[in-house]
């Protein structure tokens, strides 16, 4: 290989593997076997420098491990390299609408979720003094949404059960990347080892370094933070299966029934700064219920049976993706998916179901690319191809997102009043609003 040589080993190429007593199992099976010219990403070395791998995901998220699982279901194997020692184990929950099942069942999981979460029927909003403002029902809006808060970790774990162990490689955090001969790319791990990707799809968030090496500006604060948590009621939760909103002055709030068990919630409020960093969780729920301090107790009661691990504070962000002013999502042989694209607002509940549209996206065309050759121009088509079908659907999404949630964000008592007295219990239509959920997905199934 001729580039090999031109990189010096910082550190012999170790593999990572799984931690014991991590939930994540794996499949033992062999990594798929390749299609075509394309060999799949058992590791082989070059020289004795530079691993060589056919494709490598950078990121074992939502975007990452769906993109992986994608792929292996039409017969191809990929490397994942994630920065952390293990699956992202916190965190509390994502309300995936019914674009975001479509997938699921295309990728052959939402079997195994779904009777982990409850269908959500509907949701109510109120505003801060508890009087309920309108209510609806998904189902008189469109008989075929649905709509489930799941679990990011539980989400997490049952995409990586789908892979070969060996294949996701935690503690492998990307530090540099670079272009090199014939096409291929250089990855640096910060731990010095050095791998030589045919394909690189970066999967590696918000603030991926990726995009930040392909020319895309760092997404941008949007004036407000969300405090989280997932509360836990031992002997069962109290709620019926529907969204709760609390509409207040430059504050909003919601909570959502996850499982018999657990209530996922988050209380928004407006910051023209990011402030100090917190992550004392007793410091974030009392700034979370000192936000709230007066509005419905079902709330406030929720926030104070939170553990600790599942609280946070982000501030929320995102980036508008002009056209001709920002790169498109490829460049040579790298291709970006998910939050490492387009990150976006997390208003509509879009971020993951996106993600996890644009793994199928992508998987399919990588494959048939494959399946032609593969050529470097075919390769190039595919990222060409992927971008021009995703940037229309994703670009008004992280727009629409980003003023929904201005919108809701409003401080001004007169707006205020018109929007809890007239635009929310005359004029608000539910299934317009949820028309961004339609996305048709074919199951993925390998044609050999
Ligand atoms: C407050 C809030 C609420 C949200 N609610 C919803 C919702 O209800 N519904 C919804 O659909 N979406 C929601 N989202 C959006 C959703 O969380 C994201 O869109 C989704 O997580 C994107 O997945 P991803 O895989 O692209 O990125 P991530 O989930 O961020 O995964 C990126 C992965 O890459 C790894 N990584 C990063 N850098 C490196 C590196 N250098 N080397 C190796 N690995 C690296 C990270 O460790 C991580 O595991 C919400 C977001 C926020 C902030």
């Amino acid at each position: 290989m001729a580039a090999a040589g031109q990189f010096s080993l910082l550190s012999p190429i170790s593999p990572r593997s799984i931690p014991p007593n991590k939930p994540f199992s794996g499949t033992q099976s062999p990594i798929l076997p390749t299609r075509n010219r394309v060999s799949i990403t058992r590791a082989k070395k070059s020289g004795a420098d530079v691993r060589e791998e056919e494709i490598v995901i950078v990121g074992a998220g939502i975007a990452g491990l769906a993109t992986a699982v994608s792929l292996k279901r039409l017969g191809i194997g990929s490397v994942v390299l994630e920065q952390a020692d293990s699956l992202r184990t916190g965190g509390t929950s994502l309300t995936l609408f019914k674009n975001g099942w479509r997938v699921l069942d295309a990728i052959g999981v939402a079997g195994e979720l779904r009777p982990q979460f409850l269908e959500i029927q509907g949701m109510v909003v109120k505003s801060e003094d508890g009087q309920q403002l309108r209510s609806f029902r998904f189902k008189d809006e469109d008989q075929s949404q649905e709509v489930r808060a799941v679990e990011r970790r539980i989400l997490l774990e049952t995409l990586a059960n789908q892979l070969p162990t060996e294949s996701v490689r935690f503690s492998s955090k990307l530090a540099n990347i670079e272009t090199s001969e014939n096409g291929a790319t250089l990855l640096q791990l910060t731990d010095g080892t050095q791998i030589l990707a045919k394909i690189v799809v970066a999967c590696d968030g918000i603030r991926s370094p990726v995009a930040k090496w392909m020319g895309f500006s760092d997404p941008k604060y949007v004036g407000h933070c969300s405090f989280r948590g997932l509360g836990v009621y031992d002997g069962g939760q109290p709620f019926e299966p529907r969204v709760n909103y609390v509409y207040g002055r430059g504050i909003r709030a919601g909570y959502v029934p996850v499982s018999p068990t657990k209530v996922y919630w988050f209380v928004c409020f407006n910051s023209p700064s990011l402030g100090p960093r917190v992550t004392d969780p007793s410091i974030l729920k009392q700034q979370a219920k000192d936000l709230v301090k007066n509005w419905p107790s079902d709330l406030l009661n929720l926030i104070d049976i939170t553990p600790d691990e599942t609280l946070s504070k982000t501030p929320l962000v995102d980036r508008w993706n002009w056209p001709g002013i920002s790169p498109g999502p490829s460049r040579g042989s790298v291709v970006l998916v998910g939050d490492a694209w387009h990150p976006m607002t997390p208003n509509l509940g879009q971020g993951a179901c996106c993600a996890l549209e644009d793994s199928v996206v992508l998987a399919r065309k990588l494959a048939a690319a494959i399946e032609s050759g593969p050529s470097s121009t075919a390769i190039d088509e595919a990222f060409r191809s992927y971008g021009e079908e995703r940037w229309p659907r994703v670009f008004p999404l992280t727009i629409r997102a980003n003023v929904v949630g201005s919108l809701l964000q409003w401080e001004n008592p007169v707006v205020c009043g018109v929007r809890n007295r007239v635009v929310i219990p005359k004029l608000v239509r539910l299934g317009p609003m949820l028309e961004h959920t339609d996305f048709e997905c074919e199951p993925l199934v390998s044609a050999k």
